[in-house]
């Protein structure tokens, strides 16, 4: 397909290592992310209430096309489960272009209906509408995804560590999906959580699906969200 090697668009759960170099240019990216953060919070208290739904940006913005619906597995949402690209994702990179590229690699050389995942989130936290979530998705691995939301972050998460940005859309979105289908927070996991043959989502962003951080900020959110319904009603 030209642009982008095909080995660069699924990685997801392979393995790989970071050099010393890679350390050190990670070190000087935490830097500058704390920087960027101390500079950040100077609007933190403009920002809209936590309980907002993610705004999602639609196939169409993008330059994808609808899947052939008559080849779908339709199903119903009982999970949410987290997924890392698992190859670097540089910054600067056009991320519609990659998400054209990704349509076009799983459909014509993987045979898929469309790109696996049904949401995908960029380095800035902004997150677009994929395979469409009446439609079941495609693994590489051995378990069945259908019934599953599935949420891809881009980056390899053995490499780097997830940005504030990304937590927070990955929260945004699992509380939205959660409320919209009624999935309870314990169905939240991620890949390895249900298979055997992968370390997706990677090591410093499955820390937070270890550590009940998704679970616990999804269900204080899902509080929020309920506490300002019954607030309203008379
Ligand atoms: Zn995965």
């Amino acid at each position: 397909m030209g642009m982008v090697k095909r080995a660069s668009l699924w990685k997801d759960g392979v393995f790989s290592t970071a050099s010393p170099s890679m350390t050190l240019r990670r070190h000087a990216k935490r830097t500058l992310a704390a920087v960027a953060i101390a500079l950040a919070c100077a609007s933190c208290a403009v920002k809209p209430p936590a309980a907002t739904a993610p705004t999602i940006v639609p196939v169409a913005a993008w330059g994808g096309t609808p899947a052939d619906a008559s080849r779908a597995r339709r199903h119903s949402i009982t999970h949410i489960t987290l997924h890392h690209q698992g190859e670097t994702f540089k910054p600067g990179t056009d991320v519609h272009q990659y998400l054209r590229n990704l349509q076009t690699w799983s459909r014509n050389t993987k045979g898929w209906l469309d790109i696996p995942y049904h949401y995908v989130i960029d380095l800035e936290g902004r997150t677009y509408a994929a395979r469409d979530i009446a439609f079941a998705g495609d693994t590489n691995t051995e378990y069945d995804p259908k019934g599953h939301a599935l949420i891809e972050v881009v980056g390899n998460f053995e490499e780097v560590e997830p940005n504030q940005a990304q937590l927070d859309a990955v929260v945004a979105l699992m509380a939205t999906l959660a409320s919209k289908y009624d999935v309870p927070v314990k169905r939240i996991a991620s890949h390895r959580d249900h298979s055997d043959k992968t370390v997706c989502p990677g090591a410093n962003l499955y820390r937070y699906v270890q550590s009940g951080y998704f679970r616990e900020q999804v269900a204080a959110k899902l509080a929020a969200r309920s506490t300002r319904l019954t607030g309203a009603a008379p």
